[in-house]
């Protein structure tokens, strides 16, 4: 029996974490290949690891100072160890990174440090084998994640160590330099190891005992759920419900590996599974989870007759791509087309577009809409259960909020909805209490 088990941010924010931390590796020989993340918050309103490194790297960049700010960094780690009585002396380390910072070292190798800090001391201190993620995890010059050569390489690698751990959130390009995933990467690092050591199971161990069906943030004290497959929860941390990377998933995917999400500070508390398929359904709730995000833009394009007009779609597509925008959703009628995206990827290009989409498709009007927020109710019990889209589009009607899109059917386990941005919150709650009772 082989587990990878992957701690979060929260999970090692203090000495004391450390401890618990070691204290649920320790209780179980199979938790073989440990994945750590970079110290995270340990109140309210302290700072991650992360994001003081990305600061660094902007003040050089500002040609501003950091020997001031970059003492807060190594204060983290020094606390760490010594509050830990570890015989360890990590300032070499610290003072090349800091060295490297000064001397412009990339963004993302910035970024990477937490992680690899953090990866030498847990080793150290739980006796096991550091293994470099940048000799394991590899990039392709697009930029994108090598998982034919990382597989490879990382399975033999992982063959030489009993017991190791693997810093998480980063890896290495083809030149040599350091790659990051994207925010909260770690959780993908994770998934990665537990295909390559051919892990019956990935703990990815968190500050909240398993996913909720809705973000507690928003609504009060939401149930927890104890199954989900891998393509509801797909669905719904692509939408932001935040607790584990959506790209998580492919890599356990291919080889069938559970994962489970797990509570740092509750070990006791059995989590989330996230499987395969699953046919348990509870038909109480009908849906396993809601999540959602606000900040998108709806570009709505009319044209009578558009339907009957080959090529269209693929020209209207063609300008987003040329500009680099991806789209999230694109409901279309007879006479017009919208197109969902995020704001933040219309930039200042907004007017750009808007006039390539008149010019090239002579279109009859092309309005762009901001303040739109989409919500996912995402449950593979709703192929059998009737009327679930009506019950979701009345809970919304009868809290008095107007619904500006619809998409569903283009996956049969999720229905979308866009709201106005300042519903949000309350549709989430009223859809929530509709399913929850
Ligand atoms: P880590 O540092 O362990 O990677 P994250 O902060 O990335 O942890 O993810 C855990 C957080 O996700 C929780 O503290 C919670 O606030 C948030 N969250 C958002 N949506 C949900 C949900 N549906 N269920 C549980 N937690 C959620
Ligand atoms: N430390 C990185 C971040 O803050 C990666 C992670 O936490 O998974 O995004
Ligand atoms: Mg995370």
């Amino acid at each position: 029996m082989i587990k990878v088990v992957k701690f979060g941010g929260s999970s090692l924010a203090d000495a004391d974490h450390f401890r618990q931390v070691a204290s649920i590796i320790k209780a179980d020989p199979a938790r073989r290949y440990v994945v750590p993340s970079a110290p995270g918050k340990r109140f309210k309103d302290d700072i991650k690891v992360t994001d003081m490194l990305y600061t660094c790297y902007n003040m050089v960049k500002n040609q501003e100072n950091i020997d001031e700010y970059y003492k807060n960094i190594a204060a983290r780690y020094n606390g760490i160890i010594k509050e830990l009585g570890l015989d360890f002396d990590i300032s070499g380390e610290l003072e090349y990174i800091k060295n490297a910072l000064q001397h412009r070292s990339g963004r993302d190798f910035a970024a990477s440090r937490g992680e690899y800090l953090n990866g030498i001391i847990l080793a150290k201190y739980l006796g096991y084998d550091f293994i470099d993620a940048e000799n394991i995890i590899f990039f392709k010059d697009n930029g994108t994640f090598d998982e034919e050569l990382t597989n490879t390489v990382m399975r033999e690698e992982l063959k030489k160590h009993e017991r190791a751990v693997i810093p998480g959130f980063y890896g290495v390009m083809p030149n040599g330099t350091i790659k990051t995933f994207s925010r909260g990467g770690s959780d993908i690092t994770g998934s990665i190891v537990a295909r390559a050591a051919d892990a019956d199971l990935y703990e990815n161990w968190t500050d909240v005992s398993g996913f909720m069906m809705t973000d507690p943030r928003i609504v009060e004290d939401p149930c927890s759920i104890s199954t989900i497959t891998y393509r509801e929860l797909r669905e719904l941390s692509y939408m932001g419900a935040g607790v584990l990377h959506e790209d998580a998933i492919f890599p356990v995917r291919y080889a069938n590996i559970p994962i489970n999400i797990r509570n740092t500070n509750a070990p006791e508390a059995e989590g989330t599974m996230i499987v395969a398929s699953s046919s348990d359904y509870d038909a109480e709730k009908i849906i396993t989870g809601i999540a959602g995000k606000k900040g998108f833009s709806v570009i709505t394009i009319e044209k009578d007759m558009m339907n009957s007009e080959i090529g269209f779609g693929r020209k209207v597509l063609e300008i987003l791509e040329d500009n680099e925008i991806s789209f999230e959703h694109l409901p279309s009628g007879i006479d017009n087309m919208s197109i969902v995206v995020s704001t933040a990827s219309l930039e200042d290009r907004r007017e750009k577009i808007v006039n390539t989409i008149l010019r090239n498709v002579r279109a009859d009007s092309v309005a762009v809409e901001d303040g739109l927020a989409l919500i996912a109710i995402v449950g593979r019990g709703m192929v059998k259960a009737k009327g679930t889209a009506a019950r979701v589009f009345d809970s919304i009607s009868n809290a008095g909020i107007n619904i500006r899109m619809i998409d569903q059917g283009s996956s049969e386990i999720s229905i979308i909805v866009g709201i106005e941005e300042h519903d949000f919150e309350k549709a989430l709650n009223a859809i929530y209490r509709e399913f929850v009772k």
